[in-house]
Formats: C-alpha cells, structure tokens, sequence
C-alpha cells in the first residue's frame, strides 16, 4: 500500500485553487427584475441576495465541477479507513490541497485501541430502543431495507478497488488534519466547519464521506482567496476514525477545548484556540433518492423533492442554541441555496457533531434524517461497495453542492465575511 503514498497518480487531481470563477450575473439580474413584478401583484417576493451581497459574491465562487472534481480526489485513496496508509495518504493529500489554496493548516495526533467487540456496530447498538424508535430519538416509519457496514472483500466487483483496501486497520497512533481561517477583528472566536475523512465498508467512501469532506476542502477553498475577509474566524476540520466512534473529535475536544481564547504569546493577538461558537457537520451529502421501495430497492433518480438536512439534537444541553443554529442555516438556505431547499429536524446523532452537542451549538447536515430515514435503508450504498464515484449522477452531487451553498451562506454571515475590492 505504500505506493499510495509514493506514487499519486501524476498532476491528476493537482491544486485547482484559483481557477476561474463562474459567474452567476445573468441569473441575477433576470431575479432582480422579477421581485418589483412580485410586489405589484402583493405576493412575497422571494428571498433574494441583493446585487452587492459579499455573501451571494462568495457562495458564487463554488463550483460544482471543483466540488465533484474533489470527490473524485477523495475516492483516489479507495475507503480511507482508518489506521491504515489510504488513510494516512489521503491525510497528506487533503493537507497538501488545503495549503494550495492557502490555509494554513496544523494536526490533531491522539491514540486509537479499538475496543474487543470492535466497537461501533457490535453487541447492544440499538439497546434500549423499542422497535419504531430511531436513533437519536424520532420514529421510524414506512418500509425499510437492511442496513449494516459491508467486511466482505469479495462484495467488491472491482478487482483494483479491492486490492487497495485490503491492508487491514492497525491500533495506535492517528493523525487529523485541520486548517484555519484568521478573523480580522475577532480572532479569538471560531465556528468550526467539519467532515470526516475516513471510511469504511469496501467502496470509495464516495458519500460516507467523500462528499462531506470535499465540501468542507471547497469552502476552505473559497474563504483562503486572498481577498475575502472574516472578522471571526473559521477551522476547517477533517476528522478521522468517525466510522469508529468519532475519535478524532473527542481528541479535538480533549486537546484543544482548554486552550479556548486563550491569547498566546500575551498580547501577541494570536489565538491558537480562539472560543468555539459553533460546530457545523456534514456527512452523507448526495443521496436523497427516497423511501425504499416494497422490494427493498430504491428510486435511480434523486427525488425532485429533495432536500438538505439540517439536525440539531434535542435532548442535548445546548438544545436551544443549536435549533437557533440550524433555522439560521434554514434561512441561509432559503436566501443562498441554487436548486434544493433545506428541512430542520431534531434528531442529530452518530456523527462528530455529537461530541460537541453539550459544549456549544451544534448541528449537522446530511442528505436525510439520520436515524428514521438512513438508519431505515434510504441510503443503499451506506457502508457499501457501491459507494464509489461511479454510483452517483450530476443531480446527487448538485445536493451536496446545494449544502455546500447553505453552509458557505450563513458562516460567511455568522463570521461577517466580506470581498475586498
Ligand atoms: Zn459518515
């Protein structure tokens, strides 16, 4: 597996940052025109950024072939499990493409012991719950299809794919990677935008997480160009061993939560670990295809109902807090997102914005609900060999563009982002 690490395929997923933008001027006017019509007629016009919203300026930069490009790097590192060298290699490469595009970047480094039972996954998952109820609360409802995480190697059609995730994960040392985005007047508060970067399951880990991790790398992409401007700051977060427990996260918490706003060196104004206002996951970004049907199969298409799922965790301390988080992730995606609308639930859960729930607002976004909905099948390549590049279309990777959107519109609001002339 070394040759991972010695020999990425040559320039073919090189840094991309800087490339040119795509303008989105045309739409804008044509809407610009549209909203006097509206209100003559008495009807609420919609939503709309103004002309010289730094916001709308930003979320334009996103582009859908750089989002579904990145993806594709992702997959290049097979499933990324963790403890392994895909995993380590696809370390180096998200690091290296974070520097590219110019933000600074740094590492988490902890220990993983996998537990006897291999943790997550074995006996007791589910204890507790009666036989309607989803995890992290909510009911489940309709028809569901078998779920579970794919250990057979031979599940795996493709011969290449199979071989690179063959080296098994090993306990010991792990690494994250981060980078960060400095606030020009506070620097000492941060929103943390996160992912997880491993996976598992004999696939590509395309959508569980490639699709959550390239959207965190774009929106670092964008934030890092040389002329936009925060005034608090922003941590990109890849995190690693999500598929374990959320490992990488806990260690973030246990290493880095002390240091909150702390100014280091005294009067310096440098915040190594500036106060934590807010924690922001994406996992599962592209697959909203719908309920299973009566056979267990699921719709080809993406639903033209679609949408983003923005959960907060209602039994958790800072409950309050997080639901004020994620209707203003709602609202950002009303104003700023291109083709799919956003839909608020209270059931966050198995994901690395668990870890952070009772400590500050926290939400996470997802292609579906968690429990009742991918905890009842709607996902068919979830821990799946099917979870590789090929298995998905142009319209699955405009939803994780579309979350893209959502995110990038309100943290640039929440951290008063502006482009400068
Ligand atoms: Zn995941």
């Amino acid at each position: 597996m070394a040759r991972i690490a010695s020999d990425p395929p040559a320039g073919l997923f090189a840094a991309k940052c800087g490339h040119a933008r795509t303008a989105r001027v045309a739409a804008f006017v044509v809407l610009a025109f549209a909203v006097p019509v509206l209100a003559q007629r008495g009807e609420t016009p919609p939503a709309t950024p103004p002309p010289d919203d730094p916001v709308n300026a930003l979320v334009a930069r996103l582009e859908f072939e750089s989002y579904k490009s990145t993806v594709k790097g992702l997959t290049q590192f097979g499933d990324r499990r963790q403890g392994t060298d895909r995993n380590r290699a696809a370390i180096d490469w998200i690091e290296a493409q974070l520097k590219s595009c110019g933000c600074p970047t740094d590492r988490i480094k902890y220990e993983y012991q996998p537990p006897a039972n291999q943790g997550r996954g074995g006996a007791g998952r589910g204890a507790g719950r009666g036989p309607d109820q989803a995890q992290g609360g909510g009911r489940l409802r309709g028809i569901r299809s078998r779920t579970g995480v794919n250990t057979d190697p031979m599940a795996q059609p493709d011969e290449k794919l199979r071989e690179l995730n063959t080296q098994p994960s090993t306990p010991g040392p792990r690494e994250m990677v981060y980078c960060t985005k400095v606030g020009i007047t506070h620097p000492d508060e941060i929103y943390i935008v996160g992912a997880h970067m491993d996976g598992h399951g004999w696939g590509e880990a395309a959508n569980d997480d490639g699709s959550g991790t390239a959207l965190v790398m774009e929106l670092a992409r964008v934030f890092s160009m040389r002329d936009v401007e925060t005034e608090r700051s922003i941590r990109f977060a890849l995190w690693n061993n999500e598929e374990t427990g959320s490992q990488a996260a806990r260690a973030y918490i246990a290493q880095r939560g002390p240091m909150q706003g702390q100014e280091d060196p005294p009067g310096s104004g440098r915040y190594p670990e500036p106060k934590w206002l807010g924690m922001v996951q994406h996992d599962m970004m592209m697959f909203d295809h719908g309920m299973p049907h009566a056979d267990g199969s699921t719709s080809k298409e993406q639903r033209p109902e679609a949408d983003v799922n923005i959960e907060f965790q209602a039994s958790s301390k800072m409950a309050a807090e997080s639901q004020k988080l994620a209707w203003l992730f709602e609202a950002a995606n009303e104003k700023y997102a291109t083709d799919y609308p956003a839909a608020v639930g209270n059931h966050m859960t198995n994901t690395d914005s668990g870890p952070f729930q009772d400590l500050i607002p926290a939400i996470s976004l997802r292609e579906n609900e968690r429990g009742a909905q991918i905890g009842a099948g709607w996902d068919p390549q979830w821990h799946q060999p099917t979870d590789v590049f090929a298995t998905y279309t142009d319209k699955d990777f405009r939803l994780g563009l579309n979350a893209a959107q959502t995110t990038l519109g309100a943290i640039a609001q929440l951290t008063g982002a502006t482009v400068r002339k």
